[in-house]
């Protein structure tokens, strides 16, 4: 039998390549400067084992120019360079990647950070361009190549002048159509804004030449233009930085540049992780609630890198939805990611890392309880419903982590305390865990059927929010003390003395309860004696699973 090998339709599969595994066109840029800093990367570590190369930091940078004009955007960077075989190797070989090879060949050098792994990205240029040219210059090598293609017809490479070591990438920018706008890609501030957005945290300067405006010598109004050389990126992240170095100060700029707010974080939480998968992350418990929060149009998630090169804005699966108000970053080398790099290739290691992350949370709103009640009281004025909603929605399976942090106003203290403050302070001879509900605590301490409980010495616990005692229900029990409302039939506190004393009432005052539970037709199921009330005549209370305020409230949800 004759072994034969798969053919690919090159220009087909650039085309899919070109038209279908990105989102953004916009992502180009990133995949180019991506690639620039993986060839000063390369070029770095070249100089790290080979003591004749004598490189200065300040040599390695990348560079981005527009000729509005010539309609050309420039990527240079002061990288390795490509030899002529390299450039047909790899840029002519769809799915090839020399980065993915260079890492395989380095593995002796620790902490190789390089971005590439695909051969794809590189393709991408031809979303916003229709000619593509390469000029490069390897290390070692005297000549220089120019190729150029584009895209399906395939390319040319011919020598070229270039003195430098190095690469530069030329696009020529698409014209506009109806439905696509290519002048973006030569507006100065759009391209620097894009840079920011994906590429802030590339470890090499990315420069570029920007036109600002002054007052002209001498004049009051009129202004003339010049041009500024900047560094758009601002190149270590501060989740890489060490922790001893940052200042709160430090933190709460990063949470303002971000726009995770406009209030000052409550709390931020900066993790270094090494082992079975390492990352850099930094957390934020803000201090308000955006005004969206509990609207559906609320979407959590956490910024998510690879590498320091942005992947996704908002990753859902890094923080559960009862923690849905934490804001920040994930940063890790470790994840593998699809061939768009725009999602990742596995959850597994996602889930490692929510898992940690929800851990850490739930850590330091515990410790923020006990060390600094008044902040905490404040976060839980703003999120204590969430963690509610949390309890509630997954039918408690995370109560674990969530009825610790819950707090309820305590008849007996006038404040907020937790179940764990209720149980320690309850006398021994109680059983339940008493609660109330109503609109507001000044109502619920004017309720009738509070009296016998309080009467008793017993703490109450007020429930002011519709989904307090839902949450409630969830838990069932804390501590394997059960909670029980104020309004049920059996409070627990008769004895089987009252409950056959009351029987005899019920026996002898038939007629008068009959008479008045037909006159209430409709409204009440039934009419009895009752020994909790003092100084009320008459309660409303309620029999079965659902208290008069869970059935107000269910009566008002939509069907
Ligand atoms: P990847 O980066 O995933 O390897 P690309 O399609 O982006 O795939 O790039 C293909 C290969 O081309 C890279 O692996 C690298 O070897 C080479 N290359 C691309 N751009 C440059 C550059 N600016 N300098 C040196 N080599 C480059
Ligand atoms: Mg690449």
């Amino acid at each position: 039998m004759e072994k034969r090998e798969f053919r690919a339709e090159s220009k087909r599969l650039l085309d899919l390549m070109i038209n279908s595994i990105y989102t953004h066109k916009e992502i180009f840029l990133r995949e180019l400067i991506s690639n620039s800093s993986d060839a000063i990367d390369k070029l770095y570590y070249k100089s790290l084992t080979d003591k004749s190369l004598d490189f200065n930091k300040k040599d390695f940078y990348i560079d981005i120019s527009i000729d509005k004009n010539n309609r050309t955007l420039s990527i240079l960077d002061t990288g390795i360079g490509m030899t002529k075989d390299e450039l047909e190797e790899n840029l002519g070989v769809i799915a090839k990647s020399g980065s993915f090879a260079f890492k395989n060949e380095n593995r002796s050098i620790e902490d190789i950070d390089i971005i590439g792994q695909f051969g794809v990205g590189f393709y991408s240029a031809f979303m916003v361009a229709d000619t593509v040219t390469v000029i490069s210059k390897a290390l070692g090598s005297d000549d220089a190549y120019k190729w150029k293609s584009s895209g399906a017809d395939g390319y040319t490479i011919e020598k070229a002048d270039k003195d430098t070591i190095g690469t530069e990438i030329i696009l020529n920018i698409k014209s506009n159509t109806e439905d696509e706008y290519y002048d973006d890609f030569l507006d100065e501030y759009n391209i620097r804004n894009i840079i920011k957005r994906y590429s802030d945290f590339i470890r090499y300067p990315i420069k570029m030449e920007l036109t600002k405006s002054k007052l002209k010598e001498g004049s009051q109004d009129e202004f003339e233009e010049y041009k500024e050389e900047e560094t758009i990126n601002s190149m270590v992240p501060i989740w890489r930085k060490n922790k001893n170095e940052l200042t709160d100060e430090d933190y709460e700029n990063f949470y303002q540049e971000k726009h995770y707010g406009f209030d000052k974080p409550l709390r931020s939480i900066h993790l270094s992780m090494d082992g079975l998968i390492s990352y850099n992350s930094i957390l934020f418990i803000p201090s308000k609630a955006p005004y969206d929060f509990y609207t559906k149009e609320y979407e959590k998630g956490l910024e998510l890198y690879s590498s320091g090169v942005l992947i996704m804005e908002k990753c859902p699966e890094l923080i559960p939805d009862y923690f849905s108000f934490v804001k920040g970053v994930v940063d890790s080398e470790d994840l593998s990611l699809n061939i768009s790099r725009e999602i990742l290739q596995h959850d597994r290691q996602l889930k490692l890392i929510a898992k940690k992350i929800e851990e850490k949370i739930k850590d330091e709103l515990k410790l923020m309880l006990e060390k600094d009640r008044e902040k905490y009281e404040e976060f839980y004025n703003n999120f204590g419903n969430q963690l509610k909603y949390g309890i509630y929605s997954d039918f408690g399976i995370h109560k674990e982590v969530l009825q610790d942090l819950l707090m309820f106003y305590s008849s007996k203290e006038k404040k907020m305390i937790t179940l764990k403050e209720y149980v320690e302070n309850m006398p021994e001879d109680q059983k339940y865990i008493y609660y109330a509900t109503g609109d507001s605590i000044d109502r619920i301490d004017k309720l009738p059927q509070t009296e016998l409980v309080k009467d008793k010495g017993y703490e109450i616990l007020y429930f002011v929010e519709d989904i307090d005692e839902f949450a409630i229900k969830m838990l069932m029990k804390y501590e394997d003390k059960e909670f029980k409302s104020v309004s049920s039939g059996d409070l627990g506190l008769e004895t089987d003395e009252d409950k056959e004393k009351e029987k005899a009432e019920i026996e002898e005052n038939k007629d008068l309860f009959s008479a008045m539970k037909s006159l209430l037709e409709g409204k009440v199921v039934d009419v009895r004696p009752s020994k909790r009330l003092k100084n009320h005549p008459v309660c409303l209370s309620s029999e079965g699973e659902l208290s008069i305020e869970m059935e107000k409230v269910l009566n008002m949800m939509p069907d």
